[in-house]
């Protein structure tokens, strides 16, 4: 099987190195250098919580479990931090309900008092843990699964944009901005913000939702945070030693609201600093805006399109965490044709003209 999987972000990195380990033989093609999507630009919180509907959480939490199994697989996983996150919220009892629901759900979260984050932090008595929760450096996975891919004998083609995309007979023909023309039984677009116009060339469509956010790298030499702290106003999560990485779903909200970039960051940090006073006064390293990839009605869009044969979609938000699962799912659907049914809820809309 001859397959083209347009876009080396963490997605595409995932189904390529599945289908190269099945024995296809797999091109990925990107527009730019891998991991400069959103995939560079990421909070990369491992974590199943608040995530609705039901199979959404399901889906979520299989995720996380096989990022586990991923790295327990890889003498040094050193993208993966699984160091728990602590929830917080204003409304103690509205949070107690919610991790009630998710308990009964089979996700673990547990309430402990005396918690100690590492620097000085300003935290209720007591807590919620969520202890299978953590982090990846997206970029050093994504580069780990590429190497993965190339050893299974994939082509990673950076700087080469997809610019056509034609069905004939039983197979597609992939045009790229540099006039190369590549020839394949399946396409996977994974493509982030570039679907859309992927989709488009297929002859389907998939509308993403706009959704920027903003990360602020904070210095806090000396000191290394150790959990992830999440509430509605802010999170935080470690980024390394003497680093702290923050977003704010509040303040992203105003980004595209005319409001200057300064002031946002400084909102953002005065946040952080209601949880980690030493932040009130931490040097900025670096100010980032990241497109979340969120397709319209914000689940997943994944697997084949009804009417285009050989056409499959890798579309998602939460992409982090879902990756390394759904390359696998996915990959799976593609050799042996057979439909995983936990992918089922999260099928693309589109259709294909073949299909009316
Ligand atoms: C601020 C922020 C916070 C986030 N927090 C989390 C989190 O806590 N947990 C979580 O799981 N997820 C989180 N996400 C989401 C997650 O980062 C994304 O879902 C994931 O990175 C998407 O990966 P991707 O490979 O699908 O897309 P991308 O990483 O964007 O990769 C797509 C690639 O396709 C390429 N491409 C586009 N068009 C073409 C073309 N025509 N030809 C060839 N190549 C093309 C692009 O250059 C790009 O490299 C967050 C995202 C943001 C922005």
């Amino acid at each position: 099987m001859r397959a083209v999987v347009i876009g080396a972000g963490i997605m595409g990195a995932a189904v390529a190195h599945h289908l190269a380990r099945a024995g296809a033989s797999v091109q990925i093609v990107e527009a730019g250098r891998p991991s400069r999507g959103a995939t560079g630009v990421t909070f990369s919180r491992l974590s199943a919580f608040d995530k609705e509907p039901h199979d959404y959480f399901r889906l979520n939490g299989a995720g996380m479990d096989e990022h586990a199994r991923l790295a327990s697989e890889t003498p040094l996983a050193n993208w993966y931090h699984p160091c728990g996150s602590v929830l917080l919220s204003d409304d103690e009892c509205e949070l107690t309900r919610r991790a009630e629901r998710y308990q009964s759900w089979g996700y673990p979260l547990a309430w402990r008092s005396g918690t100690r984050l590492g620097p000085v932090a300003r935290l209720p008595g007591r807590v919620l843990h969520a202890p299978a929760e953590g982090w990846v450096n997206a970029v050093t996975l994504t580069r780990h699964l590429l190497e993965l891919a190339s050893r299974h004998g994939a082509v990673v083609r950076p700087e080469t944009p997809v610019i056509g995309l034609a069905r004939g007979g039983t197979s597609w023909t992939v045009t790229t901005a540099g006039g190369r023309v590549l020839s394949a039984d399946v396409v996977v677009n994974a493509a982030g913000q570039g679907a859309p116009a992927i989709a488009a060339r297929a002859g389907t469509s998939l509308t993403l939702a706009r959704s920027p956010g903003l990360l602020l790298t904070v210095a806090i030499p000396g000191e290394t945070l150790r959990h992830i702290v999440h509430s509605p106003e802010v999170s935080l999560r470690p980024d390394g030693p003497g680093r702290v990485l923050i977003r704010s779903s509040t303040v992203d909200r105003r980004l595209d609201d005319g409001t200057d970039l300064r002031d946002l960051t400084h909102d953002l940090l005065m946040r952080a600093a209601r949880v980690l006073p030493r932040l009130g006064h931490a040097a900025v390293v670096r100010p980032r805006i990241g497109q979340r990839v969120v397709p319209a009605g914000g689940l997943p869009s994944i697997g084949a399109v009804r009417g285009l044969p050989g056409y499959h979609e890798a579309v998602s938000h939460n992409g982090i965490v879902l990756a390394p699962l759904v390359g696998r799912l996915l990959a799976e659907e593609i050799i042996t044709g057979r439909p995983h049914p936990g992918l089922e809820p999260f099928r693309p809309r589109g259709q294909g003209p073949a299909a009316a």
